[in-house]
């Protein structure tokens, strides 16, 4: 799977216990239609579990180190102040992080070399560990687990491309959405990460891209988008931080383009539109994966708080606020969501509110014999696809790199908890 918000937690093989459900017709439109309730959740335990959706932030394990990338220059001064170091070294330590990528004293000869390690040791904590990497796509891919100070793990995915170098990062550690295609829903929310942790994977990802780490030579971080691991609308106030040190110029942050910036969500609708009032213009992208609310409330269980019609306005409006075009993810599911009537009634859905502000990524799954979270025919997807199109509606299939490293996110991190796990009870 690509590393998407969505499609990449649709997993490449379902591994729960199965309850198998004769697929049904629905009475008025021809096609079978199975439904996400055919088959327990992705990652279940037992035969009868539900998708449990959660907005509880469980109370902290303990806080991560405060990181220079937890603050704005105001505040970084202020905490050097704070502790004796003189205030200006800020913006030298700035420029080494967002600028060469390096939090290591010894790469900072301007420094006083009495000073380094103490300066680093206020503001350049150790936050992430690498745990694991699996490289694919010809070494044009790869996936990091990290390992966090508290021993949470998360992933993050680097992709080179033609013409540019993405990477997915993670914002939680879990999820409490409990989209049940999904391991990492089924995992429930273990904490949010700090916008130093979420800055990390990017630092580390830019060193290693600068490096030549990714086949191809050496390449420059351009894009990043937050769809690992992770609802990044319920970890608010650390995203927008992270957004703001993964845009702001140097030495307040990286200075990518905001236009290389995609944030997904399933859907919050309050939170889409503050994050439009932000003045942050970074793409939305929302995995809709259904435009009828009867599949998608059991498909996308916050669909069940926020109705399609409300989410497609919010984004609609985040579109009017910041010139963005929305991306629609839509993960090609067979006989669940690939109807052609389906198509039609996505396009009339956007067509509605007006043209030219959503662009529709149609998102194929891994073939999967036996699990209902597997891959259109060839040509239903060519039928949605087409019928899109048709309305006028721009539509690009997505690429879905990364589906051979156990590509599916939440899942890498998933099975080295399940390892350790097992490890512990050998
Ligand atoms: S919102 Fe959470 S549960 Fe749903 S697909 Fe994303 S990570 Fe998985």
């Amino acid at each position: 799977m690509s590393n998407t918000h969505d499609a990449t937690r649709a997993r490449g093989r379902h591994s729960g216990p199965t309850r198998p459900t004769a697929p049904r017709r629905l009475a008025d439109r021809g096609r079978v239609q199975v439904l996400p309730t055919d088959q327990p959740p992705e990652g279940a335990t037992s035969p009868d579990a539900r998708p449990r959706l959660s907005f509880a932030v469980p109370p902290a394990r303990g806080k991560a180190p405060r990181h220079l990338a937890d603050l704005d220059m105001a505040g970084r001064k202020r905490a050097l102040r704070d502790a004796g170091l003189p205030a200006f070294r800020a913006d030298q330590l700035s420029r080494h992080y967002f600028s060469h990528f390096t939090r290591d004293a010894a790469d900072m000869t301007d420094l006083p070399a009495a000073q380094r390690e103490q300066l680093c040791g206020e503001l350049l904590p150790d936050l992430i560990h690498e745990v694991r990497a699996l490289r694919a796509d010809g070494g044009r891919t790869i996936k990091h687990l990290w390992a966090l100070h508290d021993g949470v793990r998360v992933e993050s995915v680097l992709m080179r491309y033609r013409d540019r170098t993405t990477l997915c990062v993670s914002s939680q550690a879990g999820c409490g959405m409990a989209c049940p295609f999904c391991a990492t829903g089924q995992m429930g929310l273990t904490r949010n990460l700090s916008a130093g942790e979420i800055v990390e994977q990017i630092r580390h990802a830019a060193a290693l891209s600068e490096a030549g780490g990714l086949t191809g030579g050496p390449a420059r971080l351009s894009n990043v988008v937050f769809m690992g691991m992770g609802e990044p609308m319920v970890n608010y106030k650390n995203v927008v931080a992270a957004l703001h040190r993964i845009i702001d110029p140097a030495p307040e942050g990286f200075g990518l383009s905001a236009r290389g910036v995609t944030v997904s969500t399933v859907g919050l609708v309050p939170l889409i539109r503050k994050l439009a009032g932000e003045g942050l213009p970074v793409t939305l992208a929302v995995s809709l994966h259904a435009p009828d609310d009867e599949l998608r409330d059991a498909l996308i269980p916050v669909n069940s708080k926020w109705k399609v019609g409300e989410l497609l306005d919010a984004a609609h409006d985040y579109f009017e606020a910041t010139g963005r075009r929305v991306s629609i993810e839509y993960a090609l599911i067979k006989d669940m969501n690939d109807h052609a009537w389906r198509a039609r009634l996505l396009a009339d859905e956007l067509n509605r509110r007006g043209h030219g502000w959503a662009h529709v990524n149609p998102i194929p799954l891994n073939p999967t014999p036996g699990s209902i979270w597997t891959c259109s025919e060839p040509g239903v997807q060519d039928l949605f696809v087409d019928t899109l199109r048709r309305a006028g509606i721009t539509t690009t299939v997505r690429d879905t790199r990364g589906s051979d490293i156990d590509g599916a996110c939440g899942q890498l991190a998933t099975e080295a908890l399940n390892q350790e796990r097992a490890a512990h009870t050998r």
